[in-house]
């Protein structure tokens, strides 16, 4: 089941000028950076109570954030969702109708997480992501 927003991505072109933005905007600098080497991204996470934002920039030419920047500038990316139990959850959105974007894998903050496709979700990018047990 999904219970909540767990962050908010959002692609950047300039991680350094971005997280100058966020600090002032925020009143915090992030608590923590993650390479994200399988999907060429450098991730930055703002804590807000629980609710994150991410930052993400890319580190690489063919890396999804590269594109999107390329088309679309920057702004928010996508949307995810914390649950539970990713399997069961995408097994139970897959039979609704909505569709994915490749498989679940390893994403950044010890997470696992899958992405749907935003055609089938009214424009939305959505991410899901469940906690990896330590
Ligand atoms: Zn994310």
């Amino acid at each position: 089941m999904i219970k909540k927003v767990e962050h908010i991505g959002i692609a950047v072109a300039n991680a350094e000028h971005a997280n100058e933005v966020f600090a002032k905007l925020l009143g915090h600098t992030h608590y923590k950076m993650e390479n994200v080497e399988s999907e060429g991204v450098a991730t930055y996470f703002y804590d807000l109570n629980g609710t994150k934002i991410e930052l993400l920039e890319a580190t690489d030419s063919t890396s999804p954030i590269a594109k999107f920047i390329e088309k679309r500038k920057e702004g928010i990316h996508h949307l995810a969702f914390h649950v539970d139990d990713i399997n069961e959850e995408l097994d139970r959105l897959l039979e609704l109708g909505f569709e994915k974007i490749g498989e679940i894998k390893k994403g950044a903050d010890n997470k696992l997480i899958c992405f749907l496709h935003p055609k089938t979700t009214s424009g939305v990018l959505v991410e899901l992501c469940q906690e990896i047990d330590q």
